[in-house]
């Protein structure tokens, strides 16, 4: 049998979703003597944003072995427990989506479920108030899950802030390390095979080649292979999603970091708020038919809490995504791949999904057919669902202005349709397949949202309503107990992972 393995692989791009691609191939397939290399352009840059980052990055950095007191102390981040909306979905309102289970089912009956008659009885108190995580954030307290049985200190559910030029050379220093070449250089030509149109090399604007069997582009919104090369096409998902620019600006603390992304609705968008250790990371979406981008930038710095730290960065996008992630013998990551809005901190999650799907269906110089296309059809399939979750924190609001009318009318997708359906009638959230979010993220953001069920779910009629009462009263309690006990989140990073303090 001829030997049809792939032996050499070259990353376009050294960004977030470069060195993460790196890291992961160098770390994984190990001794099956492939070679990894990286080509990326200091003169170019990288675009230095993704700060905030959901729970399953978690599992990244323990796959690759590395200490978590280690990269957090040296990407200088600090911890999540979720997302604070403010002003969201009316001015003065204020939800919590907190990561991580709240509650505890009562026997076969979610907690969902049976909070939800409750709450639609008027018995039950904000939903926030029975998560651990929500009322830790609000007391900006924060510790690791600890075994404590019956408590919800078990299922602790963190992620981080980071900066991202630190995480990135963070990684790049853990594949170099493990053998990644790294080539300082722009990409200036793309050859393809004549007679399959697979990529065959890239040539550098120094005149240097560099052939592989598979590339990966990592080149961010420019997409230099998997689009101006292979000129794969782009959905554009504006129609559903309203904000196409972004302002960044970094300013020092006010006040000690908070263990949350706060995000605050504005006129024609969203600002968002995320703490590291060292400076705040700042950063205004919005939608550019709704403001001029003078005015987004005036209100940006009006409501710095800290001194700024830097000239304010603009970008612009499109929101949507490549039509196929996998095209031939080119797998798009990062922006290269798409780009959905920060609301959410989603970008760097499907960076990791696109990496584990690699991995799973790791092709051979045959590049089958099949694996290409189930590749494709799981992350249409999840960049879909993260789209659907990001669209309903526009349409349902209360705020006032030419910006918020047109969320309000903005089209549903049948698939989010069909949840909202399942919702609205009893409280029903199912979570298929590889969907990112889970119920708990859903129920947080639609009652959030003010999104109320007309009833709940009959099953909840199966217990004695005042055993539920107590139940609830019980999961509350220990929510508080729970953060009450907990140390202040600057004393915990203090005591373990202060950036340039040497664990004890
Ligand atoms: C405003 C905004 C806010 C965001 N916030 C979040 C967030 O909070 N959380 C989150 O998870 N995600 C967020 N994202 C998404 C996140 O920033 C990206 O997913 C992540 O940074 C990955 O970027 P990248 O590596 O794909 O691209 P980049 O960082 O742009 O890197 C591209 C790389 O390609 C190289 N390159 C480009 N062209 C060439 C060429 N011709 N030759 C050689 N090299 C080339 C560049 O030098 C660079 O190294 C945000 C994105 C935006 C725009």
């Amino acid at each position: 049998m001829m030997d049809r393995k792939i032996r050499s692989v070259l990353i376009v791009g050294g960004g977030t979703a470069g060195w993460m691609a790196a890291a992961s191939l160098v770390r994984f397939l190990e001794n099956m003597n492939v070679r990894v290399r990286l080509v990326e352009s200091e003169q170019i840059g990288t675009v230095g944003v993704g700060e905030a980052t959901i729970p399953p990055i978690m599992d990244f950095i323990r796959q690759l072995g590395i200490d978590e007191n280690d990269i957090v102390r040296r990407i200088k981040a600090t911890f999540k427990l979720g997302i604070a909306f403010r002003d969201w979905t009316g001015p003065g309102d204020f939800y919590f989506h907190p990561f991580g289970p709240t509650g505890f089912g009562m026997g076969s009956v979610s907690f969902p479920a049976y909070w939800l008659k409750m709450f639609l009885e008027g018995k039950a108190a904000r939903l926030e108030e029975y998560s651990v995580q929500a009322v830790a954030a609000e007391q900006d307290k924060f510790v690791r899950p600890v075994h404590a049985p019956n408590t919800p200190l078990n299922k602790i559910t963190y992620a981080l802030h980071f900066d991202a030029l630190l995480f990135a050379r963070y990684l790049r220093q853990f594949a170099e390390a493990r053998g990644v070449e790294r080539t300082e250089g722009k990409v200036r030509h793309v050859s393809l095979r004549p007679e399959d149109g697979f990529i065959e090399s890239v040539s550098l604007e120094n005149g240097d080649r560099i052939e592989a069997d598979l590339f990966i582009d990592c080149s961010g919104f420019a997409g230099v292979l998997i689009e101006q090369a292979l000129e794969t096409g782009f959905e554009d998902w504006s129609r559903w999603l309203p904000c196409d620019r972004a302002l960044v600006v970094h300013s020092e603390h006010a006040a000690a970091p908070s263990p949350y992304t706060l995000v605050t609705a504005r006129d024609a968008g969203g600002q968002w708020r995320i703490p590291l250790q060292h400076r705040v990371g700042n950063g205004h979406v919005y939608c550019s038919s709704f403001i001029d981008g003078d005015k987004a930038m005036d209100t940006l710095l009006a409501s710095l809490e800290g001194r700024p730290l830097t000239d304010p960065l603009s970008l612009r996008f499109t929101p949507g995504r490549r039509r196929k992630a996998w095209n031939k013998n080119c797998i798009a990551l990062g922006l290269a791949s798409g780009f959905l809005e920060p609301l959410e901190a989603t970008g760097i999650h499907l960076i990791q999904r696109g990496i584990a799907m690699l991995l799973k269906f790791f092709p051979d110089r045959d590049f089958a057919q099949a694996d290409t296309e189930r590749y494709n059809r799981i992350l249409e399939f999840e960049f879909g669902r993260v789209r659907d979750f990001l669209l309903m924190h526009y349409i349902h609001t209360e705020r006032g202005g030419a910006f918020w009318d047109h969320c309000r009318k903005l089209p549903l997708t049948g698939s989010l349709q069909e949840k909202i359906e399942l919702f609205r009638s009893h409280g029903r959230i199912l979570r298929e397949d590889t969907e990112l979010f889970p119920v708990q993220s859903w129920l947080s953001v639609m009652i959030g949202q003010n999104i109320v069920p007309r009833s709940y779910d009959p099953m909840a009629d199966s217990l004695d309503p005042r055993k539920i009462e107590a139940k609830l009263d019980e999961i509350r309690a220990k929510a508080k107990q729970c953060a009450d006990a907990m140390p202040p989140h600057q004393d915990f990073i203090d005591k373990y992972c202060a950036a340039g303090v040497l664990e004890a």
